[in-house]
């Protein structure tokens, strides 16, 4: 893989840097916000390691920006020292695809960015999926609900897109996990913020929220669209 680290820790970089390319990897890398978005939106990466704390332009911030200023979804890992929820929904709110909490074990790094990049590289299927008032084409990424487009997270997709595969059959958390994680262990408030995040987005766009949560087993999307009076 070709990955960007955004880091100005230089240590912790150049750990990073030599951990990779020691692994078979090339790596390029920035150590302000400002350079690394530069670098995202001008090559091509595989990956892209993000630190929230940087000067010039926190990793929120440039995060934002390559996905929607730049509309550049390459996957991005975030690192940050800073283990709160809040971050954790505003990192993946901001288009991160994936946390990590300093100090993390290497190996950990390149098990995600490799997940990260097989997840990337295309395993849900191409079929157009219409459910309802929501429709996902997996070619283009676009999701429409009530007539509107919206936007999401890559997780926040690839649970839609699952739940869209099935409307009406309830999903447990460590099948929406499987489906948005594959085989890298998350707690279960990740599924939750990003479950939060998703119905955020739909009601605010659609004016009704169309998954429903059945404690204790899981979730799964209303097959039929809500009246709205
Ligand atoms: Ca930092």
């Amino acid at each position: 893989m070709h990955i960007l680290i955004i880091e100005d820790d230089l240590a912790i970089a150049a750990n990073l840097y030599d951990f990779l390319e020691s692994r078979g990897h090339s790596a390029d890398a920035a150590a302000d916000g400002i350079e690394g978005l530069r670098l995202a939106v001008t090559q091509r990466f595989d990956c892209i390691l993000l630190d929230v704390g940087l000067p010039g332009m926190n990793g929120m911030s440039l995060c934002r920006k390559l996905r929607q200023v730049s509309q550049i979804d390459t996957p991005v890992l975030m690192l940050t020292a800073r283990d709160t929820l809040e971050d954790k929904l505003a990192g993946f709110e901001f288009g991160a695809d994936d946390y990590l909490v300093k100090p993390f074990a290497l190996k950990e790094v390149e098990a995600r960015l490799t997940a990260m990049h097989k997840r990337y590289g295309g395993k849900v299927s191409n079929r157009m999926l219409e459910v309802a008032n929501l429709s996902y084409d997996p070619k283009t990424l676009l999701i429409r609900f009530a007539d509107q487009n919206v936007k999401l997270p890559p997780k926040c997709i690839r649970l839609l897109a699952l739940m869209m595969s099935e409307p009406g059959r309830v999903f447990s958390r460590k099948e929406l996990e499987a489906e948005a994680w594959e085989d890298i262990q998350e707690t279960s408030d990740t599924l939750r913020s990003h479950m939060h995040i998703l119905r955020r987005t739909l009601t605010k766009v659609g004016g009704y929220d169309p998954i429903e949560t059945i404690h204790g087993l899981g979730y799964y999307l209303i097959p039929s669209a809500r009246n709205q009076d």
